[in-house]
């Protein structure tokens, strides 16, 4: 007897599916019967329509039926062995060729009736080369009407696997099991968002009458992909915002007195995000905040603005950076801005000696308010917060999901702000912080000059050498950027050329310095803070300037190799430059020859566009969303059905539903039961490392 099979047996328990054929449909994700039965079809076919061999026409698909008249094996000049059948249908006479596949000579018989749906060749006589075939049984009509006579998915293929074999079984798995698939969702939130039954859904997935009845079957898979996401997300989030949280004073009389002293006004865009996080402080519940800025729009001060805040009402602020050089710019920069206030900043390097490290971490442990500023050094085991109440994660691409948990255990639920300058699409932004509140500066601040970006080959670089020339000599400061390869030895082994190239060459006058990842952090400290002082006028670098830095007198970027890059890093790097009111230019070095069509297409978006938001929407076409999960964890990118980028107003629908739904049973009781168990099975696995800061 066997037992009964369910949505959630696995398929290796199917007759016909042993071990070789599982493992197979493992590598294309499917595990169970209802992975199978959402297996998206790539595309597919009208075979409908029987044309009579006569009526065929050169050069298109079309599907025709007909009786064999011949059937043997033949061999090319070249030897490739081949099968071939002759068809007749009373109007004319087909050729159908098979390469390679001579068992097919044993599989057709003179006098049966086949269907053939392929390609006919552009020219006379007419012949199909490798047609998809299915010879009509008459003995069983069932065996039909798998390849042919209608519209025919072709699904995606992986080794060892054959698109007839999985559209056959595909098929049969369709007309038994998909009638008997429960459907999660209530009739009412089908029919507000016109979704189809889930069961029709399967069913027209794998049997379209039309090609319009796909894309409605994908269209309501792929919502509940959606929207059992969002609901596993959301309830993350509000799982976040019932522990308890610091109700900060606000307004905030210190934050106030630095906003005084400021030596600029916040734009508008700064005030309204500030405003957002003053009321999120001031709520008894730990602020998740997500502060997307682009380059430059000015992040750094709102997260001194809240830290004041925090601060100013008796607890300790701590901000994270990714890098030892961007925790140093930070701390000085607070320092400017604390100290007039007599709040204490800390900064913690992995340079420190451990006389003052241990002083650091005294006044860290102790209940007084202060700043403390450092890298993921701040997570050690031995830094103890006293009394800390808000944390701020900056430039978060660059930190582990554990990393900032870590962080978070260092007190009971403080507020978090998350700042990225990484634009997301709000499609992947949904998606990857669906968990987060979301802000968003959208201006930056006033006076700021356009940047003109250049695309140089190798053999244009006396350009570069001439810009520079006339940058340097105005006093203005120039990045040449060496980016990653594969081994961070050859990295490193490029930028100490290239600065020992200019230190010699006829720029060398204005000093160069070179900072690099491996450099002691005192001696790269050192020289950032030449750099900035004008001692040093260009600086060359690996991708270590990427994050953060922010000196304004550089008005020169140049990056070498920029094939090497993603549109995100690319435009993170010239952010560095045109921070203040002076004309910028920033340079790509790659020879068009050379790199490949998608690095072209790129450079060219990167060239044409300086729109952060748009450069990622360009990005995510051009090289899917697979490049903005990476950083966060992987096993997220699993939407087999929905599509981030054309599914954009789906994904928000189901993101509205699922807020509803937990709007009116928190829990997923009642008749939202199935819904939670479907989410259970789903997502939550997944999303077990997703709980983020
Ligand atoms: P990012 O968002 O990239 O972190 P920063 O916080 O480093 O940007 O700010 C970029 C530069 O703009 C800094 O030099 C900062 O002092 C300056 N800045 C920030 N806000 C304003 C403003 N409202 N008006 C003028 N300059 C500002
Ligand atoms: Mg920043």
């Amino acid at each position: 007897m066997t037992s009964r099979v369910t949505p959630g047996t696995p398929v290796r328990f199917l007759k016909g599916i042993g071990p070789a054929r599982s493992e197979c449909l493992e590598r294309l994700n499917v595990r169970t019967v209802r992975d199978a039965l959402t297996l998206l079809p790539r595309r597919y076919e009208d075979r409908r329509a029987l044309l009579p061999i006569g009526r065929l026409r050169l050069g298109e698909f079309q599907t025709v039926a007909g009786i064999v008249k011949a059937a043997g094996l033949g061999r090319t000049r070249r030897g490739i062995p081949y099968c071939e059948v002759m068809l007749e249908d009373g109007t004319g006479t087909l050729l159908a060729r098979w390469y390679r596949q001579t068992y097919l000579a044993r599989v057709f018989r003179r006098g049966q009736r086949i269907i053939l749906a392929g390609r006919v060749n552009p020219y006379p006589p007419r012949e199909m080369t490798n047609p998809e075939h299915e010879i009509e049984d008459a003995g069983d009509p069932a065996s039909a009407g798998y390849h042919t006579g209608r519209i025919v998915p072709i699904y995606p293929l992986t080794a060892g696997l054959h698109q007839r074999f999985l559209r056959r079984w595909l098929a049969d798995l369709a007309r038994t099991y998909a009638p008997q698939l429960a459907d999660p969702l209530p009739v009412s939130l089908r029919e507000r968002q016109r979704l189809l039954p889930l069961s029709e859904a399967v069913e027209r997935l794998h049997f379209p009458n039309e090609i319009g009845d796909a894309t409605r079957g994908r269209y309501r898979l792929a919502f509940d992909e959606f929207f059992l996401f969002s609901l596993t997300i959301l309830r993350q989030r509000a799982d976040h915002a019932n522990r308890p949280g610091i109700a900060f004073r606000v307004p905030n009389a210190l934050e106030e007195k630095a906003r005084a002293i400021l030596p600029f006004r916040l734009t508008p865009a700064q005030e309204r995000v500030l405003a957002a996080i003053d009321k999120d402080m001031a709520q008894p519940k730990p602020m998740h905040r997500l502060l997307q800025g682009d380059v430059g729009s000015g992040k750094t001060i709102v997260a001194f603005l809240a830290a004041l805040t925090a601060i100013g009402s008796g607890y300790q602020a701590a901000i994270m950076a990714p890098t030892e050089i961007l925790a140093a710019q930070h701390a000085e920069r607070a320092r400017t801005l604390f100290e007039p206030l007599h709040v204490p900043v800390v900064h913690l390097a992995a340079s420190t000696p451990s006389s003052l490290r241990r002083q650091a971490l005294d006044q860290l442990g102790s209940l007084s308010p202060s700043l403390a500023i450092g890298t993921h050094a701040l997570l050690q085991p031995d830094v103890e917060f006293g009394r800390l109440g808000f944390v701020v994660v900056d430039e978060q691409h660059r930190f582990g999901v554990l990393q900032r948990a870590s962080l978070q255990q260092k007190a009971v639920y403080p507020d978090v702000l998350v700042m990225t300058a990484t634009p997301i699409p709000r499609s992947l932004a949904l998606v990857l912080y669906g968990d987060l509140d979301l802000s968003v500066i959208d201006e930056l601040p006033p006076g700021r000059q356009p940047i003109t970006t250049r695309w140089v080959d190798e053999r244009e670089r006396s350009q570069i050498q001439e810009e520079l020339r006339a940058r340097l000599a105005r006093g203005e400061r120039a990045y040449v950027v060496c980016p990653m390869v594969e081994e961070s030895t050859a990295e490193l082994k490029a930028a100490v050329q290239t600065a020992e190239m200019y230190r010699r060459g006829p720029l060398g006058g204005f000093g160069v310095g070179l900072a690099h990842g491996r450099l002691p952090s005192a001696e790269k400290a050192a020289t950032i803070a030449a750099f900035r002082q004008g001692t040093i006028r260009l600086l060359v670098a690996t991708t270590v300037v990427e994050v953060g830095v922010d000196v304004p007198e550089a008005t020169a970027m140049v990056i070498e190799h920029a094939d090497r890059l993603g549109l995100a890093q690319l435009h993170q790097l010239r952010g560095r430059v045109g921070r203040a009111d002076r004309p910028a230019v920033c340079f790509v070095v790659a020879d068009r020859e050379e790199i490949g069509e998608e690095a072209r297409a790129r450079l060219e978006a990167f060239t044409c566009q300086h729109d952060g938001f748009a450069l990622a929407e360009a990005d995510l076409k051009l090289r899917g969303p697979g490049e903005f999960f990476g950083t966060r964890q992987s096993g997220m990118d699993g939407f087999h059905l929905g599509d981030l980028t054309a599914d954009l107003s789906l994904l928000e629908a189901a993101r509205t539903e699922a807020m509803a739904v937990l709007a009116e049973a928190p829990m997923l009781d009642g008749p939202w039961a199935s819904v939670r168990s479907a989410m259970e099975e789903r997502w939550a696995g997944r999303l077990g490392l997703a709980r983020v800061g």
